[in-house]
């Protein structure tokens, strides 16, 4: 039951059951797990990862 945390550089979120994993990496969000590729600014966490 270990907490880990988002594998997005910048994103501080810690993951959980809801993860979404991407090239053996966890993500928070699935704008973490692309990268932002969107274009989003925060995973929806209040975190402006994507910045
Ligand atoms: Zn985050
Ligand atoms: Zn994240
Ligand atoms: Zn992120």
């Amino acid at each position: 039951m270990s907490q880990q945390k988002c594998a997005c550089p910048k994103c501080k979120c810690s993951v959980d059951s809801n993860a979404i994993e991407k090239n053996g990496e966890l993500f928070c969000s699935h704008s973490c797990a692309t990268g932002h590729a969107d274009g989003s600014k925060d995973c929806g966490h209040n975190c402006q990862c994507g910045k």
